[in-house]
């Protein structure tokens, strides 16, 4: 038996019988020893995942309402797996713990996270695998960050007679041993504890794509896999949009210089993306690709000679601090500072936040540039290679968009446009086709 190796599966690869048959092979086959489940996901388009229905049951009891069609298209789930794959396990004690804190409903975190609980007992029981409760062992300290020093030692005490381990995602439990749930998305996190906590040097994490993609696939016609990327590279793609994983797990892994490779349960024989400690020498051929994301706005301050105010920024960003809107990017210049920020924080406040900024800055001039969209090239390349730069400049000015700001990030990693919304799809089209199509 191959010790050490981590797995995390996603909720498509656990959304049905016949998912979690593909699951069970890849585990068999490379004898994985640590397995972390998402609760199952949507079996098509239309379907709900059972998260989703433990929302809906405990925010219907809290109102006074009705739940029980969701509470039984919870049970009827997992009653068909258990069908499917002839487990004798009575999973009625459980089913009626939870019913009774659904009507409650006192406990959020408690609800919601009985869908990693149930896959979990049900998964070991597929694999013949111990069941090891995720509230046993990751702990919460009083400010809910993860006690990483408590959570290991518990860990390794459970797990001391090294047998293989089937592990709920998601959750964890306070000092005093109350559930606690991570954001959703969180069994990503789950995953990258165990890899910490156990040691490993590798933390495979199964979802329902080849791996990271140069581009977004909705955009770009089949674009390829990124084949090794750092955490650095990865964190750059990801704020702009490339969400594949929980950002937060990256901070656990990266610390502890753990390689994480993205691989398709659907897939199995396709290798994936590696995500490399930054330290690793990485082999890059190319750029490493290229996000964006909608919804921003820019704030365009102007005043002679803004560059000379001192602490000028530090008011500008106190204003902003006061209305809770954070910063994306400050752009500054001789005669101007522009602040750009996601459009949402705006909402209501909008008006007054203008109010402010006139009263305090008084400005000679402000401009409000809306439905802006920000793409970002992101690679090493770019700090290596200057026709790379280059290039990509003359793929952003051939595209004849309105460019109205750009900022290349002091780790020379990555160069971002902002560009009005409705040049973004070309705009990102064009740089994917110069970048990756037609390379020499
Ligand atoms: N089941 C949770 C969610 O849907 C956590 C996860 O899947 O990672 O967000």
């Amino acid at each position: 038996m191959k010790k050490g190796i981590v797995c995390k599966f996603g909720g498509t690869s656990l959304a049905n019988s016949t998912n979690i048959e593909k699951v069970a092979k890849i585990v068999k086959d490379n004898k994985k020893q640590f397995v972390i489940v998402s609760a199952p996901g949507k079996r098509e388009k239309d379907d709900i995942k059972i998260t989703d229905l433990l929302i809906k049951c405990f925010e219907l009891s809290k109102k006074g309402q009705n739940f029980s069609s969701y509470f039984e298209s919870f049970k009827k789930r997992f009653e068909e797996i258990k069908e499917y794959f002839k487990i004798n396990f009575d999973l009625g004690k459980y089913y009626s713990e939870l019913l009774e804190k659904i009507k409650k409903h006192n406990d959020y975190d408690y609800v919601v996270s009985r869908g990693e609980f149930f896959s979990a007992i049900l998964i070991s029981k597929i694999l013949n695998y111990e069941f090891l409760d995720a509230s046993s062992f990751i702990t919460f300290d009083k400010n809910e960050f993860v006690d990483l020093e408590t959570t290991k030692q518990k860990f390794l005490n459970l797990t001391s007679n090294k047998k293989n381990y089937v592990i709920p995602g998601f959750y964890g439990a306070t000092v005093n041993g109350k559930i606690k749930t991570f954001s959703r998305g969180g069994s990503d996190i789950t995953g990258a504890i165990v890899a910490c906590v156990s040691s490993s040097k590798i933390y495979e994490n199964w979802t329902d794509v080849d791996g990271f993609m140069v581009a977004d696939p909705r955009m770009c016609n089949n674009p390829e896999i990124i084949e090794e990327l750092s955490y650095h590279e990865l964190r750059e793609l990801s704020y702009m949009g490339a969400n594949v994983l929980h950002p937060d797990c990256v901070r656990f892994l990266r610390e502890n210089n753990i390689v994480l490779n993205l691989r398709n349960t659907f897939n199995p024989t396709c290798k994936g993306s590696f995500i490399m400690p930054d330290k690793c020498k990485i082999n890059h051929k190319n750029l490493t690709g290229i996000a964006g994301q909608k919804g921003f706005t820019i704030i365009h301050i102007e005043k002679f000679a803004i560059n000379e105010s001192l602490g000028i920024i530090e008011v500008i960003a106190n204003i902003f601090k006061k209305y809770h809107v954070s910063i994306e990017h400050i752009p500054t210049g001789i005669d101007s500072v522009s602040v750009i920020v996601k459009s949402a924080y705006l909402c209501d406040i909008k008006e007054s936040l203008l109010d402010e900024i006139k009263k305090q800055i008084e400005p000679d001039n402000l401009k409000i540039y809306e439905n802006i969209g920000l793409i970002s090239v992101v690679g090493t390349k770019l700090k290596d290679d200057i026709n790379v730069e280059q290039k990509v400049f003359n793929c952003v000015f051939d595209s004849n968009v309105n460019l109205i700001t750009l900022n290349k990030g002091a780790s020379g990693l990555s160069l971002i446009f902002a560009v009005e919304e409705k040049n973004f799809e070309g705009t990102i089209k064009n740089l994917y086709k110069t970048l990756f199509l037609n390379r020499e």
